[in-house]
Parts: C-alpha cells; sequence; structure tokens
C-alpha cells in the first residue's frame, strides 16, 4: 500500500511538471505543498516555494485574494492579472491567467497561464487595423471630395479637371500603396513555408534592379547614389520578392526624407564570412537619438520628418525588420544626422549546398 501511494505521488508529480503552466498546491493557509518548475522560472524563483505562503512567493495579495476566494467557494475562481516579476536583476510586466480551486476540504490547486504573448498580440493587431483604417481614410476622403466637386461643375472646366484627377491620381496610388504593404504584412502572418526554401538568388542583382527603377527619383533630387558589392558572389536562400521590398524601403526612405540636393547615399555589400552585411547609408537629415529606438515599429514616424512634401505610412520599415529576421537576419539603425544615417543588416549567406541545389534545379 505505502509503494503504490508512493508511486501515484511520483506519477502525480511527472505529471504537474510536464504541464506548460505554472501550478501550486497549497493548504487552507495558503502554504505551498507543491510546486513545479515552470513556477519558479516564471517568477525567478532563487528558493524552494515549497512550505513558503503563496504570497511570499507570488508577492501579489490579489493571487492570495483570488485563492481565499475559491476556498469559499465550492467553484473555480479565474481572473486575469497584470504583474510584474523580477527578470535578471531588472524586471517585465506579464500577463496572467490564474484559475484556483479546491481540490478537498484541505488542499487548493491554482494554475497559473503566462499570456503575456497572446494578450501583446491581440493589442498590436487592434492598434493595426485602427491604424490602418485611419491612414487609409484621409486619402479617400481627399479623393471623395474632388469627385464631388468635379460632379458639381468643375467636369466642364478641362484644365481644372485635369488638375483634380492628377491630385485624385496620387492619393489612389498612396491608398494602393498602404493596401500592398498591409498585403505583405498578412503575407508573413499566415506565411507557413520558411521564406528562406523559397529559392537562392544573388544580392547584387536584386539592389541593382531596385536602384535602376528608384533612377528617376535620384535624378529628380539630384542626388548620388553608390554602389559596392562584394568582391565575391552575394548568394542567399530567401524569397527575392522581400528582398527588392527591403532595399527599395531603405533607399526610398533617404531619398524622400531629405529635400535638399547634394545628398549622398552609400550601398555596400561585404562579406564576413558566413555572414554578409549590407550598409545603407546617406549623408541626410538624419534620425534623432530619441526616436532610433522606435523607427522599426508599425506606423511609427519621425514627428519632425512630418511635412505635406514627406509621405509615408510607416509600415516600411516594419517590413524591413520581419523580412530580415525571416531570412535569419538582423537589422539595425544608427544615425548622426547631418553626417551619416545608416541601416545595418547581417544575412546568413546560402550554403555551398544550397547553391549547388538551386543551380542543378534551374540548369
Ligand atoms: P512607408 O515606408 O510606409 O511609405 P515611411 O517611409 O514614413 O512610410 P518607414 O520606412 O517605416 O516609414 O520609416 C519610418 C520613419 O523613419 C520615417 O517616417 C522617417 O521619419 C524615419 N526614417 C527612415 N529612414 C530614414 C532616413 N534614411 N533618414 C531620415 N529619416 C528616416
Ligand atoms: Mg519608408
Amino acid at each position: 500500500m505505502a509503494t503504490q501511494l508512493l508511486q501515484n505521488h511520483e506519477l502525480f508529480e511527472s505529471i504537474l511538471e510536464g504541464l506548460p503552466d505554472a501550478i501550486i498546491i497549497a493548504d487552507r493557509s495558503q502554504r505551498i505543498v507543491f510546486a513545479n518548475r515552470v513556477l519558479t522560472e516564471l517568477f525567478s524563483l532563487k528558493r524552494d516555494p515549497v512550505g513558503r505562503d503563496i504570497v511570499e512567493v507570488v508577492l501579489d495579495h490579489r493571487i492570495s485574494r483570488l485563492v481565499k476566494q475559491a476556498l469559499d467557494s465550492d467553484h473555480a475562481v479565474t481572473e486575469q492579472l497584470k504583474l510584474t516579476v523580477g527578470v535578471n536583476g531588472g524586471s517585465r510586466e506579464i500577463t496572467l491567467s490564474i484559475t484556483a480551486e479546491s481540490i478537498d476540504a484541505n488542499l487548493i490547486k491554482i494554475l497559473l497561464r503566462d499570456d503575456t504573448q497572446r494578450v501583446e498580440t491581440e493589442q498590436v493587431r487592434r492598434d493595426f487595423v485602427a491604424n490602418a483604417s485611419h491612414e487609409l481614410r484621409t486619402p479617400l476622403s481627399i479623393i471623395n471630395g474632388y469627385i464631388e466637386n468635379l460632379l458639381d461643375g468643375a467636369i466642364e472646366n478641362e484644365a481644372l479637371a485635369r488638375r483634380f484627377l492628377g491630385i485624385m491620381k496620387k492619393h489612389g496610388d498612396r491608398i494602393a500603396r498602404i493596401v500592398e504593404d498591409m498585403l505583405t504584412i498578412s503575407k508573413f502572418e499566415s506565411a507557413t513555408q520558411d521564406p528562406t526554401r523559397a529559392g537562392v538568388f544573388d544580392l547584387h542583382s536584386c539592389v541593382s534592379d531596385v536602384i535602376e527603377r528608384l533612377h528617376p527619383l535620384v535624378e529628380e533630387k539630384e542626388a548620388t547614389l553608390q554602389f559596392t558589392p562584394s568582391d565575391k558572389d552575394a548568394f542567399i536562400a530567401g524569397d527575392r520578392f522581400y528582398w527588392d521590398q527591403i532595399f527599395f524601403n531603405l533607399i526610398e526612405n533617404a531619398l524622400k526624407q531629405n529635400l535638399n540636393p547634394g545628398l549622398r547615399i552609400n550601398v555596400l555589400i561585404e562579406d564576413r564570412g558566413d555572414d554578409l552585411q549590407i550598409t545603407v547609408s546617406d549623408s541626410g537629415v538624419g534620425i534623432p537619438q530619441s526616436d532610433l529606438p522606435f523607427i522599426f515599429k508599425r506606423f511609427y514616424r519621425v514627428e519632425k520628418h512630418h511635412s505635406k512634401e514627406i509621405k509615408g505610412t510607416g509600415l516600411g520599415l516594419s517590413i524591413v525588420k520581419r523580412a530580415v529576421e525571416a531570412h535569419g537576419g538582423t537589422v539595425s539603425a544608427r544615425s548622426v544626422p547631418g553626417q551619416e544615417t545608416a541601416f545595418v543588416i547581417v544575412v546568413p549567406k546560402a550554403s555551398n549546398d544550397a547553391i549547388a541545389s538551386f543551380e542543378n534545379a534551374s540548369n
């Protein structure tokens, strides 16, 4: 009998240790009799929680209040709480869904699920929909305004009608651009395939194509654009669709943010053994230090840069970051306004095997 009890005990413990959520079993006085490893990790506990009071371990009175409620009731009590936990000397805010339920007259179990990620993702999604609708509404209402003007008689005056249609076209293009960016983002979110399996291509030819596309804008801005390729091939495993967008946005940003002639833009690709390092830099107005940590966030635009001439949605760099990371790379930015603003991407080179199998497939 004793061995059977012991075996059951071990079985229970191994089941509770295997749970993805933190679990506490406590007695009526809220003293912990069992806690699994997830709890220790979640609260970065240095000491064994067994034998201590719940509140002493989780450092939050709301949890012990919840436990008390469950002890007084005959059903489970659930609540979502935001609390601050210590991590490596610092702290971070987490969202926990906590369920407390009596097991018998003496014991209670408390399940703590870390919902931080889910709650954050939901928030980002909500903000995205709100921001995107706002960004679309402005050009749409401008277009509608001009349509009304045309219907009210402006259409009879050909010169005026042409001017209005020109403005409408510009705002129509903006809507198209925003929708295209949103589609790219949703392509990421629903991506089932790893983009590095899409194929192998040479970044040099990708940069050259983008430079050619942007040539008219470079001329118009009286800027100079210098491209320094690596002395070796620059093959990466990836989806070229994204890399066209990455280079287009980085170079377009440099051109767009800078209204004075004489801007210098440099694109440099360097071979770093296993990686390629790509630097897109410009000599323009730059980005204030206080804005730098935020520029890769969706819809973030530097307040100081807002003007009638400079149009943007603030989606470009968020797409750059997502795309680079999906290819196993990193992107960072540094800026000394007026001197040099640089975006640096480091991405793994395609392996020789990947290059060989790609060449075989295309022969
Ligand atoms: P979109 O790319 O969606 O059309 P955008 O260009 O405004 O809009 P991002 O590409 O995400 O958005 O860039 C975010 C912000 O970072 C820009 O609005 C701009 O203020 C700043 N920024 C980016 N690159 C540069 C640069 N090279 N020089 C100065 N500011 C820059
Ligand atoms: Mg941009």
